[in-house]
């Protein structure tokens, strides 16, 4: 039996040509919603993992708007994970000539893609020993990222035939999307505006049901010269995240079209919810700090996530808390709020500036 079209036609009444495509993932995130673009090129903006439901699923959309897979002429990514790079090689396949486009700082990842390189074992074990995660912890962690590494990751890697940077033009016979660069939950993740309706597409950046944890990962590149205590250099995604939402928070838009949870008609409520729902967690990470120094002095990132969330695995739930911890803090000490050291064991450890 053939799978029901999971099809939201024309969520804008204003942009017609843009329609809401739900495709099924075996994750926790749940479906994911790619968006068709039917204009001239016939565009895709994301395309679900790499299952056989989910391309059932896909091709069952497009034959209820009378395309086939082989008709898509233009893949857009928001980003490269795999709910929404996994199926642009497919697409690639069936449709010859099909061009795949990206903003420049996922590019390369796109086209690497690998469940090894998304784990990132070596180097998020680096980042979690400088932030003050205990051995044990660190080695069951590494232990359950060997196992992701070895389950198929449901994507393949794709050429990218364009690298999009922030301002760029995607042009469309009757209208274009404009690219803003918005990092955060990957550096090069970005969003695509239609100034003329005012639909942004938001992929992971703000989601109807969730907000998205922002990267934090050690970088192939010498430490800051202007750091002090010489760190690693490192993507600091929380910071950037809340900088984009506050840029975006200035601009009026008409409806978000997200990559998860429906569409959200109220685009400044959903902006001020994400920015508020990390607002809370900064606050709650400072007050931790305070009252770790209180008590002792210095405390590590580690020290803070076993406060704030305690009742939380530390090995299967670690990770993501982790970043939100490690993002806090990047936020604080940039406020002048916190400052940092390293710890005779090698690792940083924080206290409130007095
Ligand atoms: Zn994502």
């Amino acid at each position: 039996m053939r799978p029901e079209p999971a099809l939201l036609r024309a969520p804008l009444p204003e942009r017609p040509e843009i329609h809401q495509i739900v495709l099924p993932t075996p994750w926790d995130v749940g479906p994911v919603q790619v968006y068709l673009i039917e204009q001239e090129p016939l565009t895709l903006v994301d395309t679900g993992v790499r299952t056989p439901e989910s391309r059932a699923a896909l091709a069952g959309a497009l034959d209820a708007l009378g395309y086939g897979l082989e008709d898509v002429r233009r893949v857009l990514l928001t980003h490269f994970h795999g709910d929404h790079l996994g199926q642009a090689a497919t697409l690639r396949r069936a449709a010859p000539g099909l061009e795949v486009w990206c903003h420049e700082d996922d590019a390369d990842m796109c086209e690497t893609f690998s469940a090894a390189r998304d784990e990132n074992i070596e180097g998020t074990d680096r980042l979690f020993r400088d932030f003050g995660v205990p051995a044990e912890l660190r080695a069951r962690q590494r232990a359950l990222r060997e196992g992701f590494a070895k389950q198929d990751p449901l994507c393949d890697p794709s050429p990218i035939d364009r690298r999009l940077r922030d301002g760029e033009t995607v042009p469309f016979k009757d209208f274009s999307l404009q690219v803003i660069h918005a990092p955060g939950h990957t550096a090069g993740h970005c969003l695509y505006h239609e100034p003329g309706s005012g639909a942004l597409l938001t992929g992971d950046h703000l989601m109807g049901n969730a907000v998205p944890y922002t990267d934090n990962y050690l970088v192939d590149a010498p430490p800051d010269p202007a750091d002090p205590l010489r760190r690693p250099a490192r993507f600091r995604g929380l910071p950037l995240y809340l900088e984009g939402l506050r840029a975006l928070r200035r601009q009026r838009f008409r409806m978000l079209l997200p990559a998860h949870g429906g569409v959200m008609e109220r685009p400044a409520r959903a902006i001020d919810d994400a920015l508020l729902f990390y607002e809370v967690r900064i606050q709650r990470t400072r007050r931790a700090l305070r009252g770790r120094a209180a008590a002792r002095g210095w405390a590590s990132a580690w020290e803070l996530w076993e406060e704030l969330f305690p009742k939380a695995d530390p090995v299967t739930q670690m990770r993501t808390r982790m970043y939100m911890v490690i993002g806090a803090l990047d936020l604080l000490e940039q406020q002048g709020l916190v400052e940092t050291r390293w710890a005779a064991d090698g690792s940083l450890e924080h206290r409130p500036r007095a």
